[in-house]
């Protein structure tokens, strides 16, 4: 009679804390799981001793994003206030360069703008005050492609991702995509260091919540 003793390695994840924490997607007071992965040995696919820890996650509550553990550090009230800030002004004007970028202002696409950048920013704006801004932008001649790869280095995947989306939904906001904001979008993500691939699985992403 042969005996077989079936044994192996698997990731096991637990978790180590639960609380609140700042979201970048979801904002302040968002439930976090502080997650470990540690590698086991198994026997008979019963994890039995723990071996090495493979990695540590912080996973949020509301959008399942996953983030680096520096997040539970981050206190928006004194950090945020100046990263945040900035962050917002350049994604402002980088959804203005995707707005222009069909060399019309469309009304349709200016409201877009306001929502979504409320919704981002947790600020109101003005419709006047958004249309000065964008007068500015288009007078001065400023590249936001240029600002957009400034800010490439400020952001993780998810960040990168969030510009894209906005940028898609003001494309998108008179109706259709057409091929100048379609080049502006594929510009985007190049600025922003993002595969051609991983543009596409965003707008697969956002065409499917926007059918759902
Ligand atoms: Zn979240």
């Amino acid at each position: 009679m042969i005996l077989f003793i079936i044994f192996g390695w698997r990731g096991v994840t637990f978790t180590k804390e639960n609380g609140t924490f700042f979201c970048p997607q979801c904002g302040d007071g968002s439930p976090f799981k502080h997650k470990t992965v540690r590698n086991f040995f198994t026997l008979y696919f019963i994890p039995l001793i723990p071996l090495n820890k493979l990695g540590e996650y912080v996973e949020c509550g509301n959008c399942q994003g996953t983030f680096n553990v520096e997040i539970l550090d981050y206190d928006p009230e004194a950090q945020a206030g100046q990263v945040q800030a900035l962050f917002m002004v350049a994604m402002k004007q980088v959804m203005i360069g995707m707005l222009l970028a069909d060399g019309n202002i469309d009304d349709q696409e200016v409201i877009e703008l306001q929502q979504i950048f409320q919704d981002l920013a947790k600020v109101e704006v003005t419709e006047q005050d958004l249309r000065e801004e964008i007068a500015n932008i288009q007078s001065q001649g400023i590249n936001t492609l240029e600002l957009a790869a400034e800010l490439s280095g400020e952001l993780n995947d998810n960040g990168k991702e969030m510009v894209v989306r906005s940028a898609y939904r003001i494309a998108g906001a008179d109706g259709y995509v057409d091929e100048s904001e379609m080049n502006f979008l594929h510009q985007l993500a190049t600025a922003l260091q993002l595969s051609p691939a991983h543009l596409k699985g965003i707008m697969a992403e956002a065409i499917e919540h926007s059918n759902a």
